[in-house]
């Protein structure tokens, strides 16, 4: 059933919200430990939330356009009174003394938020394996990881511990997870979601979106959460068209990007589920045209840079003051150093370093200066392949998941999972992953959608045509 359904009969009074959420609660709990999707499941508030949705039903009110709805949010969206710790050890026992604006958006329109989710520490990762409290593992086979850095959310949406969830992707962090457990995944143009209330990685790329069972249900919820926000400088200061109601216009016309330069790497299974997807698309009516993007060699050098400096800047808030963890020491600049050693995992320390490196008076100009020219020149890139194609296809992550464990040590080989999807981030530009059938092990495989600035709605006739093609 997708949300809308679920929606219409909360509204209806045919199903009490109570109900379905305690269903949810029932299953999160059959599986918590052996998945670990949650850092904190918000039992008592959800099913209050639920309990109000009811009554505002009863009374004749309306519950609003997500009624009775749960939502699973990644545990660096700022909760009032709830943890929120990044999945780190330095945000241990501190709780926001406010809602981000998603979560405020969600809790109006009657959505029940029932958790938040395990993620890479501080969204740094694409396995969920850097998270200081353990791994999340696939529902699909827990032998192996979700994905990351949202993992937990991604796995919540494939085990149906929530109806949909809440990431965020600064590099892929949304994508890679849905197509490693078999959800839909969206990362809107940059400014599409308000930004006010998530924990800051690297601010000029990170992006909220949601992970869903179909693209409808992903339409449904960017129409709920997009728009803009006061409390967000950089949120875009226009409404957004509704994308429910471009589903069913189809791809006839349309011009579908092949990227004749993409880096290989790609395992045979997955290219092979992405010829499947231009055949349908082509099927559907749409043209295949060659086109290149250089951009995809360059994005991963680039993001190293970039994402890593606004890190190392925007992590220098953690210092034992302020948030969480302090570990008590001499004089405050060693209290400062001994928090922070105490506090931060291998993965993170790592980026702060490099981060620093690249901004440091001597290095500033080499690297950081470089990589911004890189970037200019990739979404230049990106600009002259969206004259000859409305969108381009690519996979969204090189293989099917993997096992648990397998890349922990090699840091490089976890960064290559990212190939296909940070040029995206660096260009500010939408993208999707779309589940497209299974490859190795019987594992899900995940078609990528990109589109322009703010072509959100022809990505997503896109993305619906592929889905229906499989039905
Ligand atoms: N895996 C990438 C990284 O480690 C992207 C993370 C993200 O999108 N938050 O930086």
């Amino acid at each position: 059933m997708g949300i809308a359904e679920t929606v219409a009969q909360v509204k209806s009074g045919a199903v009490k919200a109570d109900f379905l959420f305690e269903q949810k609660l029932a299953l999160i709990a059959s599986r918590y430990t052996e998945i670990h999707a949650f850092n904190h499941v918000m039992a008592d508030e959800a099913r209050a939330a639920a309990v109000a949705v009811d009554e505002a039903v009863a009374r004749g009110d309306d519950p609003g356009p997500l009624a009775g709805v749960t939502v699973a949010l990644k545990d660096n969206m700022c909760t009032r009174g709830v943890p929120t710790t990044c999945s780190s050890k330095i945000l241990e026992g501190w709780r926001p003394p406010y809602d981000g604006t998603v979560v405020s958006t969600l809790k109006t329109s009657g959505a029940i938020a029932i958790g938040k989710t395990n993620l890479d520490e501080f969204a740094m990762g694409s396995s969920t394996e850097n998270s200081a409290f353990g791994p999340t593992r696939n529902p699909l086979d827990t032998n192996r990881v979700p994905g990351g850095s949202s993992g937990g959310s991604a796995a919540s949406v494939a085990a149906g511990f929530s109806d949909v969830a809440l990431g965020s992707d600064t590099g892929g962090s949304i994508r890679q997870p849905a197509a490693l457990c078999g959800v839909v995944g969206v990362k809107p143009t940059y400014g599409y979601v308000s930004r006010y209330g998530l924990v800051a990685f690297a601010s000029s790329l990170d992006q909220i979106g949601p992970f869903t069972t179909s693209v409808a249900d992903a339409a449904l919820m960017l129409d709920v959460i997009g728009g803009h926000d006061p409390l967000d400088s950089t949120s875009i200061p226009q409404a957004h068209p509704s994308l429910v109601d471009v589903l069913g216009q189809g791809v006839e016309g349309l011009r579908i990007g092949r990227i004749t330069d993409l880096p290989e790497g790609a395992d045979p299974d997955v290219q092979e589920r992405l010829e499947v997807a231009f055949d349908a698309l082509r099927a559907q009516g749409a043209t295949i045209v060659d086109v290149q993007v250089p951009a995809f060699t360059f994005g991963l050098t680039a993001y190293y840079l970039i994402a890593p400096a606004e890190a190392s800047s925007n992590l220098a808030r953690y210092d034992g003051v302020r948030y969480g963890l302090r570990v008590e020491a001499a004089d405050t600049n060693a209290m400062y150093g001994a928090t922070r050693e105490a506090g931060f995992g291998d993965e993170v320390k790592r980026r702060i370093m490099l981060g620093t490196y690249a901004l440091s008076a001597g290095y500033y100009d080499a690297y950081y200066g470089k990589a911004l020219k890189v970037r200019r020149l990739i979404h230049d890139d990106f600009d002259r392949a969206y004259q000859q194609a409305d969108v381009l296809l690519t996979p969204t992550s090189p293989s099917v998941a993997f096992e648990i464990g397998s890349k922990g040590d090699n840091p490089l080989a976890m960064y290559l999972c990212d190939t296909y999807t940070i040029p995206t981030n660096l260009a500010g530009h939408p993208g999707m992953s779309v589940p497209y059938g299974t490859g190795a092990h019987g594992l899900p495989v995940g078609v990528q959608v990109l589109a322009g600035t703010l072509q959100e709605p022809t990505m997503f006739r896109v993305a619906a045509s592929l889905e229906r093609s499989l039905a």
